[in-house]
């Protein structure tokens, strides 16, 4: 595990300009990228020499002139706005910890706001992580719950209308990864349910006094508690600050830049959190972890690597 006092890899803006020059250079690198072992033409049946076509977002096969097109089926799929441009965005965000709202992309790159935040959305939706359970023999993991109060709308009398609350609970491995869950309700059924999908038997694990984490030393873990209540926050080693840290920050992110969420968009903006947290030691730069989530999508992945469509797929 490194701590703050290790040098961690950095991907600066000089970095960025000099990998990405012009829109072209961005282009083939997603090439390089997405095809790494070369091009395997569909009407040749192989690996064949492709060159770039001006004036298009393509490849060109060198045999039977077969058109290749890197951009699509990505998050990239048909935009007009530049390649480039969007491994900017890409860079802004994989260089934020507290997040980069639209109207900064906006001012940025000089595209509309709409594009922007389509733009955002899109890098987003390349960031769900399918983590297994946290902990194990000899970790400790604190779990904790974080309640999101929408900002109520008032009437003319100034009568705030009901808005029901959003809860999040999560578990976070100590120098590991983190893991959240939007929730309906807070008891002991779901708290503790969670947390038995979610966290190894034989963990060490640390709550707040919560009542609903009451019988998890039953579900084999070894389990204490710290009592805010009491403004007791830290009793030795037992104490959920590090996940306290992780709402801080989303939360901060929350109201600060992105001022607005709608409930349907919510998972979206967690994992953005989820996913520069568990890297936040890593060797490899941040800007690195985020591109290496660009992929062609379902139906865009040519059939030769696909394989056949299940049922299902189609339907
Ligand atoms: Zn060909």
């Amino acid at each position: 595990m490194n701590n703050g006092s290790v040098r961690k890899p950095k991907y600066t803006l000089p970095d960025f300009l000099e990998q990405f020059p012009d829109d072209d250079a961005a282009l083939e690198w997603l090439m390089g990228f997405m095809y790494p072992a070369g091009v395997k033409c569909h009407v040749c049946k192989k690996v064949t020499p492709h060159h770039r076509v001006k004036s298009r977002k393509s490849y060109c096969c060198h045999l039977c002139g077969h058109h290749v097109h890197p951009m699509a089926g990505t998050i990239f799929h048909k935009s007009t706005t530049p390649l480039r441009l969007w491994l900017y965005a890409i860079f802004l965000m994989a260089s934020t910890r507290t997040g980069v709202s639209a109207k900064q992309l906006e001012r940025e790159l000089g595209v509309t706001y709409k594009t922007a935040w389509r733009m955002f959305k899109q890098i987003r939706s390349m960031l769900d992580e399918k983590l297994g359970p946290v902990g194990g023999e000899g970790k400790t993991v604190e779990v904790d719950e974080t309640l999101l109060y929408p900002r109520p709308k008032r009437d003319r009398e100034g009568k705030a209308e009901f808005k029901p609350k959003t809860i999040i609970i999560g578990a976070v491995e100590r120098g590991g990864n983190i893991k959240t869950e939007i929730i309906g309700y807070q008891n002991r059924e779901v708290c503790e349910g969670y947390v038995v999908a979610n966290v190894l038997p034989g963990s060490t694990l640390y709550t707040d006094e919560f009542k609903g984490y009451y019988w998890l030393w039953k579900r084999g873990y070894s389990h204490a508690t710290v009592r805010h209540a009491v403004h007791e926050y830290a009793v030795g080693d037992c104490h959920v600050n590090s996940i306290e840290g992780f709402w801080g920050n989303f939360k901060t992110g929350l109201r600060g830049c992105y001022k607005h969420c709608g409930l349907a968009y919510l998972p979206s903006y967690l994992n953005e959190y989820t996913f520069r947290y568990n890297r936040r030691f890593s060797d490899v730069a941040m800007f690195n972890h985020f591109l290496a989530r660009i992929e062609k999508m379902g139906w865009w992945v040519p059939y030769s690597e696909r394989g056949p469509r299940s049922f299902s797929e189609i339907v």
